[in-house]
């Protein structure tokens, strides 16, 4: 306890010095923060890197709180200091960008540690997840991770609705975001199955929110960067967890064929459960190599597929990923419905490829693979990843220009795409999405290797990333970046449109100082910062 004190006196001491925090150490101690403001090295250096791996910037101090009155606390000290210092909230830091990274102030550890040893049982503060079985919700907490509130809900047999690919995100970074998979043709995006918010304001008041009460606040910060507020607590949507799913991917080599599949798929979002599957993605064979792409090895080694044989069209395949999900009570169906659903479908006979397992070992095949990558050294590597929502009535020109064109025959990771409903995003939050009914997210997941063949190397994909998007710009396309990134506030207005108006109201309402996630790089902290270094 004395020695956590000397240290939260030491970080206090840190910011006077470096920002003119004008707190007495003694007054913020007075102030109650329960949890452990820390400067030492291991906790310092954790907060200045991220997934990414192409920023790094240290925060002053790290907070690691012990309730949502301990973020307000520590929030409500900085707006108002004389002086000023920011505060970024950080889940599991898995932004590409720098996204959750600070220098002048202190990084807000939502989540538990982030070292493999702690994956997935994070140390939780305060909040556990709650679960209300009758009422089809849990109440988690913002730094929780998706892994772990899996795993509480299934002891009542239920689970979330919505997904993204990957659980080792933090509930408040993928909500920050919108939060998509497979699923989202169906139930929409995370945002939108979340009933209410704790959230601690940029003025550090704790407020609740949902649809009904405060709801600027709530629209605001779903999909909202982490701009409005930091996520303290969410109440999230349930549905009875499936026990099995089966698991099917089917190859084209014709992009129209592929995308009219996928398009007719997710129109079957309003039919009842056994008339549509459960998951809809779907990716992009340009290499070969890729066909057993890093997100999970399915095709086995008894079902070879010869590409060369295949990709008539420029050498690109492609490949729809679909599932269905079930129980003992639907088993005996689900061979049926799988296989009229299948009927429908235009893809190269003989290419079916199916396998079946648990519900769980599905939603988290990419960490399987995460675990293999990390054993020969090739996760913690630099990720230039590009997102893009692309309209689906230019999706064939992206396929033209992009697929196969800039990329050439080599990816260097996965390429991921799918369609998905705008009618199932609600317009009031602060995601924003191209204008059309349909749109695609095209996701180019890379990681660059120092493997001495020049296309694989960090320089190389960032070029390619700006060919792609200066590519949209010259064709007027109007992609929209997802997890976007920009560097300056013009580009920032044009990424937003229509929306820009209310962003910047609600920044205006909700966070007066600009102190929270500044590494977005949206707007300036109001105090005098050296804009290079956030
Ligand atoms: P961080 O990187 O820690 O933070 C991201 C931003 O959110 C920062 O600005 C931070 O300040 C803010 N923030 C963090 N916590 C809070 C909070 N509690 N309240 C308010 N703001 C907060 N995304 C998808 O949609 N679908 C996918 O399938 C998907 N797969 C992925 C797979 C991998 C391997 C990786 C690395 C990323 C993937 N993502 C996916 C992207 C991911 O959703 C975002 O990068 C998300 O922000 C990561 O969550 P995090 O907890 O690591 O957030």
């Amino acid at each position: 306890m004395a020695t956590n004190k000397l240290l939260l006196a030491f970080a206090i001491c840190r910011l006077m010095v470096t920002v003119g925090l004008t707190l007495d150490p003694v007054e913020l101690l007075r102030l109650g923060v329960d949890g452990r403001l820390s400067v030492t090295p291991s906790d310092v250096e954790m907060a200045s890197l991220d997934f990414g791996g192409l920023n790094r910037a240290e925060p002053l101090a790290v907070h690691h709180p012990a309730s949502a009155e301990d973020v307000a606390r520590l929030v409500r000290a900085a707006y108002e200091s004389a002086h000023g210092f920011t505060v970024s909230a950080r889940g599991h830091g898995h932004s590409i960008n720098g996204q959750a990274q600070t220098t002048n102030g202190v990084v807000i550890q939502m989540s538990g540690g982030s070292s493999e040893a702690q994956l997935g049982s994070s140390g939780k503060p305060a909040l556990t997840t709650r679960v209300a079985e009758k009422l089809w919700y849990a109440d988690v907490w913002g730094g929780e991770l998706w892994i772990d509130v899996l795993k509480s809900t299934l002891e009542y047999g239920l689970a979330p609705k919505s997904w993204t690919d990957y659980l080792y995100l933090s509930v408040g970074g993928t909500l920050s975001n919108a939060g998509i998979s497979g699923q989202a043709f169906n139930h929409g995006p995370q945002i939108n199955n979340v009933f209410e918010l704790d959230v601690v304001t940029g003025k550090g008041e704790l407020m609740t929110c949902s649809e009904e009460q405060n709801s600027e606040l709530f629209h605001g910060v779903l999909g909202g960067l982490g701009q409005f507020g930091i996520i303290t607590r969410a109440r999230i949507a349930l549905e009875k967890a499936p026990q099995r799913v089966r698991w099917i991917r089917v190859l084209y080599s014709n992009f129209s064929t592929f995308t009219r599949d996928q398009e007719y798929l997710i129109s079957l979002h309003g039919q009842p459960p056994s008339r549509k599957f459960d998951y809809v993605e779907g990716f992009v064979i340009v290499d070969e190599g890729l066909i057993n792409n890093w997100r999970s090895s399915f095709f086995s080694p008894r079902n070879p597929v010869k590409i060369s044989s295949l990709a008539s069209n420029g050498g690109v395949l492609y490949c729809l990923e679909i599932t269905k999900n079930y129980d003992e009570s639907t088993a005996d169906t689900v061979d049926q419905e799988v296989e009229s659903l299948l009927k429908k479908l235009d893809f190269i006979p003989a290419t079916m490829f199916t396998t079946d397992l648990p519900y769980v070992d599905f939603l988290d095949r990419v960490h399987k693979a995460e675990l293999k990558l990390r054993s020969k050294g090739m996760w913690d590597v630099p990720h230039p990843w590009l997102n893009l929502f692309v309209p689906k009535s230019r999706i064939e020109e992206f396929d033209k220009g992009v697929f196969k064109g800039i990329l050439g025959d080599k990816t260097s990771g996965p390429i991921l795409i799918y369609p998905m409903n705008k009618n199932k995003w609600d317009g009031r939050s602060s995601v924003v999405t191209p204008d059309e009914e349909v749109f695609y997210l095209v996701a180019l997941l890379r990681s660059a290797l120092d493997s001495g063949n020049e296309t694989q190397t960090l320089e190389y994909l960032t070029n390619q990333n700006r060919q792609i998007l200066r590519f949209c710009d010259d064709a007027g396309i109007n992609a929209k970046q997802y997890l976007p990134h920009y560097t300056t506030q013009r580009e920032w207005m044009d990424h937003f449109g229509d929306k820009w108006a209310s962003f910047q109201r609600r920044k205006a309402e909700f966070d007066p100082r600009r102190i929270l996630a500044t590494g977005q790089r949206i707007f300036k902290p109001s105090f005098g910062l050296n804009t290079a270094s956030w």
